[in-house]
């Protein structure tokens, strides 16, 4: 594993494979005009405005109608623009709105054809010169649609990427319509002007404040328990309950209420971003998961990969979660032996280049091998998948209550990624005593993820950060050091009191 490049190389690699096709004019059809303007006899270019075509045999004011490629490329959720035909009148009311061609992969494996056409369809009727966001129906000012259940962000870029091409087309038709009338000496016409917006980020932040400010309180303190972690390890209870509670927080608040499961197509997307020129709207369009990564960037310099995967990746805690019941009602699971462990551990990377290859010739073909990963069908859309995902992802829920985090240990293509820049974290806090390892195997045999040499050395790469180990470490009735101490303290003390009762009982002889 040590001979596979560092992450960052990948990144750059795939940043340098992954360059966006430039801006090119493209042209509409008539066949591909009547999907949005079922009415359309033929189209025309319009003079001066490359990409933007005029429809015959509509009623009423002229119908333009454009692809969204020619005039906004607005980063989606895969670091690509989602490219869109749109049929609008030059008064601005959209007639029609269909998706030609994007690289989402939620889009890809998860939403339905009907449940994207039944979005976009609400655009139609609707004004370019409303403000028109998604969930928006309760805000002054701005004109609601429904979002896309499970697919948030893509929706909002969807929105801002139709209604900013529409801003920037109508504002080309007047220009091109002054600069004619100005040559025909007649009087000026007919079209709208559409105010400047927000970018789509601001609007994500303001609708997730809640979210946002709940998980930073949360993400500070579990940065006072890594700094405090030595104090708290030593108060085994305490400690085991605080950690319990967490996972269920994790599973709940985070899985459950943000989705923001961090996810191996999040990498992908950002080497797409660094591609295309570097944006941070695209960055910043998920608050929650912006918030996660900014923590996990600092927290594997810090503390190596184990703080995400031991404390806030959902399926990661569901699976620990599942486990230590198990445990609890005295089923114990059963081991791999360790050499056959290690080898296992191979997958995951096998898995996280085989998506990132992919990703170089289509994101859509990596986004169905990332599927590998449960987490869009756990968390995002809570289970409402095909039977085929539900079962898969349930397997691997049964398969942690016989060996604890299954998939994290073999599969995880993300767990993999973050193992990479693992090796350039800055500390090393967990404790470790020349006995471990020689002989003394009880941490070894205890961390559910095998992450322990059974020479008695830590495994970076792989250790989640649990502290399970560090909790033995300064337990006296399992350390068999710190046990012997102990004994030792207590022999002690059992002497000193045989003296003094000794000494007390000749006092009491001489009273
Ligand atoms: S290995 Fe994957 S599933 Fe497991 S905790 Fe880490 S990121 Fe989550
Ligand atoms: S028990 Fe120790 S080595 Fe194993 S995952 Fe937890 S912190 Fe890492």
């Amino acid at each position: 594993m040590r001979d596979i490049p560092a992450m960052p190389t990948i990144l750059l690699w795939l940043a340098s494979c992954l360059l966006l096709t430039p801006g090119l004019s493209l042209a509409v059809s008539l066949t591909e005009a009547q999907r949005v303007i079922p009415s359309a006899t033929a189209v025309s270019p319009v003079n001066g405005v490359p990409g933007l075509y005029r429809v015959a045999g509509s009623q009423g004011p002229p119908v333009l109608v454009f692809q969204t490629d020619d005039f906004v490329r607005i980063p989606a959720y895969s670091g690509s623009p989602v490219n869109l035909l749109v049929g609008i009148t030059t008064q601005g009311q959209f007639v029609g709105v269909d998706l030609l061609s994007h690289q989402e992969p939620i889009l890809v494996v998860g939403i339905t054809d009907q449940h994207l056409k039944a979005f976009v369809d609400q655009l139609a009727g609707k004004q370019a010169t409303d403000r028109i966001r998604v969930g928006a129906s309760d805000r002054a000012g701005y004109v609601g649609i429904d979002g896309l259940s499970g697919a948030t962000i893509t929706a909002m870029v969807i929105t801002r990427t139709v209604t900013l091409a529409a801003e920037r087309v109508l504002t080309a038709w007047t220009e091109q319509a002054a600069a004619q009338q100005v040559q025909q000496h007649t009087a000026p016409t007919n079209t709208a002007t559409v105010p400047e917006a927000e970018p789509v980020w601001h609007w994500s932040w303001q609708q997730h404040r809640v979210k946002v400010a709940v998980l930073a309180a949360a993400l500070t303190i579990l940065l006072l328990v890594l700094f405090l972690q030595d104090w708290l390890v030593k108060h085994k209870l305490f400690f085991q309950r605080f950690r319990f509670a967490w996972m269920l927080f994790t599973v709940i608040y985070i899985g459950w209420i943000c989705h923001a499961q961090l996810s191996v197509v999040n990498l992908l997307g950002f080497a797409r971003n660094l591609a295309g020129g570097f944006s941070w709207d695209s960055l910043l369009l998920d608050p929650v998961v912006f918030l996660l990564w900014g923590f996990v960037a600092l927290s594997i310099l810090l503390w190596g990969r184990g703080v995400y995967c031991g404390w806030l990746c959902p399926f990661g805690a569901a699976q620990e979660l599942l486990s230590k019941l198990s445990r609890a009602s005295g089923f114990e699971g059963w081991q791999i032996p360790h050499a056959v462990h290690e080898r296992l551990w191979a997958i995951k990377y096998l898995l996280l280049i085989a998506i990132c290859g992919l990703a170089l010739d289509s994101m859509a073909n990596a986004a169905r091998l990332a599927e590998v990963e449960p987490f869009k069908t756990v968390f995002v859309m809570q289970f409402d998948r095909p039977p085929a995902y539900v079962f898969y992802a349930l397997l691997l829920l049964v398969i942690t209550v016989f060996n604890s985090k299954f998939y994290c240990k073999y599969l995880c293509p993300l767990g993999a990624a973050l193992s990479f820049v693992t090796r350039f974290k800055v500390f090393d806090w967990l404790r470790r005593r020349v006995e471990c390892g020689h002989p003394c195997q009880t941490c070894a045999h205890d961390c559910q993820i095998g992450a322990i040499k059974p020479t008695g050395e830590i495994i970076d790469n792989e250790c989640h950060y649990c502290l399970e180990c560090q909790v033995t470490y300064w337990d006296d009735h399992r350390c068999p050091p710190v046990v012997r101490k102990r004994k030792r303290r207590e022999r002690r003390f059992v002497s000193a009191d045989a003296v003094i009762a000794t000494d007390a009982g000749g006092y009491g002889g001489k009273n």
